[in-house]
């Protein structure tokens, strides 16, 4: 945790006061995978160059042991949905373990009755949805192959596990 702190208020100083040490990220992105349910009209996911794949969990785990010394949280999002990833939960999981904090940026479109329980279980420190529109209609022309339904229903259900 020290140096954590250490390395917070180094890039605080680096930020406020122009200072120039060194340090490092304390945020990090990660893209447990560029394939997406979904299709929104402004995403440029469909036009990736790049090869669509899943990460593999040992480099995740790799890349957490070496950070998490320093690193406060960990967003997992970018160019696809993180909860296409069949190992998710052992992710966050390996991240909580290693005393890091977990963003998790979805769209919700998934209908695993099991996973919204499991996302309050391990204590996702934050969940960042991405809807855009609030009503079927508009939400079906801007997030293309969505389901406004589902969403709202992971919604619902988060809140009462959550709430009740
Ligand atoms: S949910 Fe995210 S990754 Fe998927 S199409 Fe929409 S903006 Fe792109």
């Amino acid at each position: 945790m020290i140096f954590k702190i250490i390395n917070t208020l180094k890039v605080a100083f680096n930020c406020f006061w122009e200072t120039h040490f060194k340090t490092h990220l304390i945020l990090l992105e990660i893209e447990p995978t560029n394939f997406c349910n979904v299709n929104c009209v402004a995403c440029p996911n469909d036009q990736l160059k790049r090869k669509k794949g899943y990460m593999d969990l040992d480099l995740f785990k790799k890349i957490v042991d070496e950070t998490a010394p320093y690193t406060l949280e960990y967003a997992l999002d970018m160019m696809g949905e993180p909860t296409l990833h069949k190992d998710l939960i052992a992710m966050i999981k390996h991240v909580k373990l290693k005393g890091g904090k977990v963003a998790l940026y979805t769209n919700l479109n998934f209908e695993d009755l099991d996973l919204s329980e499991q996302l309050v279980d391990i204590k996702t420190d934050r969940l960042i949805v991405n809807i855009l529109e609030t009503d079927t209609i508009p939400y079906q022309k801007t997030i293309r192959n969505g389901n406004f339904d589902i969403v709202l229903n992971n919604l619902h259900k988060i809140k009462k596990i959550i709430f009740c």
